[in-house]
């Protein structure tokens, strides 16, 4: 299936010099997402991603985490902007493009040795992604790997990232 076709490209979104991949436009269609998830499934099981736990950042990444933990029957923990999980939190810091953004996850989601894959829907700088990677492995987690639909290859996001730790991608720009 051409998964690329599903997408949606809004120039200047959210602001100019962004071309914006939407991917609500793959999500509205059965087929599109049944074989998304499906796909990036399989890829994490044939890389040896056997994760107990799927860990998606808000909020895209809740949306392929949950249906991709429920897949691998693996649980899934939300990893939150600031202020919105009710219990204690642990939190990280990141360098925005201007600014500093935090993102924060319950103390007692993970373990120490819980084996974990990171999910979202897009890696861009890698920024948010290495990030939750510091979360999850300040815990002492065994970070088993990555997980997004699409890659934007030329912000070579990857670098940022954990070396050594594999990274599962279904759609690249
Ligand atoms: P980054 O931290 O730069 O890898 O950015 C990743 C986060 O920003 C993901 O949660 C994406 O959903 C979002 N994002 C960044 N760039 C884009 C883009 N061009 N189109 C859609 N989402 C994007």
């Amino acid at each position: 299936m051409d998964l690329k076709s599903l997408i949606r490209d809004i120039p200047d979104f959210p602001k100019p010099g962004i071309l914006f991949r939407d991917i609500t436009t793959l999500l509205r269609d059965p087929d599109g997402l049944h074989y998304a998830i499906d796909s990036l499934a399989e890829k994490c099981t044939a890389a040896g991603l056997n994760a107990s736990y799927v860990v998606g950042i808000e909020s895209r990444g809740f949306i392929i985490g949950a249906a991709l933990a429920y897949k691998l029957r693996a649980g899934f923990i939300p990893v939150r902007k600031p202020g919105k999980l009710p219990f204690q939190v642990y939190s990280v810091e990141y360098e925005l493009e201007y600014g500093m953004d935090r993102l924060e996850m319950h103390q007692d989601a993970l373990q120490a040795g819980s084996r974990v894959l990171i999910v979202d829907d897009l890696i861009a700088t890698g920024g948010t992604a290495s990030a939750t990677a510091k979360l999850v492995q300040q815990i002492g987690c065994e970070l088993m790997g990555f997980g997004f639909i699409i890659e934007l290859q030329d912000l070579q996001g990857r670098k940022r990232l954990p070396p050594d730790v594999p990274v599962v991608t279904l759609i690249n720009y």
